[in-house]
């Protein structure tokens, strides 16, 4: 039977299963040890949503020597952007002169990306990487890039693997996309 998740009276299906998941991060971590061979980078983790894929990105890269700090922007309500980034917690002092590759969840309109990276280079580091989960290209209103992408999707809203629907379900294994009939 397919698994279906109910939740704040909305319904998901499965979209990405934990398998794949898996197999994309190992990708994208490879693609990261490949170029910052011989660097030490600091990974930014952006709270809450991607603290699952940072975790297991991390793993992954094998980069032992690597660091990893956080920060915290909020831009959504419910399953909509408010188009208002505010930083929640900000960014570690000790920047300047570091490789940082920032770790997100999911770029939609890259409101929020094109602000963390301003953010980050007014603390003049070294470079500026960013490695997302999920990419809503269609929805881009700004054009951002992310340098490394797991998984291009169309825009839909989704939970599991870290994201939330009003901070539920971020303990899902899989990806869910929200139903529409
Ligand atoms: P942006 O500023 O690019 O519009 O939005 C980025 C943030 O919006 C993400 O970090 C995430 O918190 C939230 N977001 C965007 N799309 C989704 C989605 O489909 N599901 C969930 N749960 N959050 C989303």
């Amino acid at each position: 039977m397919e698994k279906i998740v109910k939740v704040n009276g909305m319904t998901f299906v499965p979209f990405i299963e934990e398998a794949e998941i898996r197999k994309q991060v190992s990708r994208v971590a490879s693609e990261i040890r490949r170029d910052y061979e011989g660097k030490t980078p600091l990974f930014l983790c952006v709270l809450n949503g991607a603290f699952v894929f940072a975790a297991d990105l991390l793993r992954e890269t094998g980069m032992n020597e690597s660091e990893i700090s956080f920060v915290r922007y909020k831009s959504y309500e419910g399953t909509g952007s408010t188009g208002n980034v505010k930083q929640l917690i900000g960014l570690p002092d000790d920047i300047e002169g570091k490789d940082v590759i920032i770790i997100e969840d999911i770029v939609d309109t890259g409101l929020t990306a094109e602000k963390m990276v301003a953010d980050l280079r007014e603390k003049n580091p070294a470079s500026v990487g960013f490695v997302t989960l999920l990419h809503k290209p269609v929805s881009s209103k700004t054009g951002f890039k992310p340098d490394y992408v797991a998984f291009e999707i169309d825009p839909r809203f989704i939970i599991g693997y870290g994201l939330d629907l009003d901070g539920k379900v971020r303990n899902l294994r899989d990806i869910y996309v929200i139903k529409e009939d």
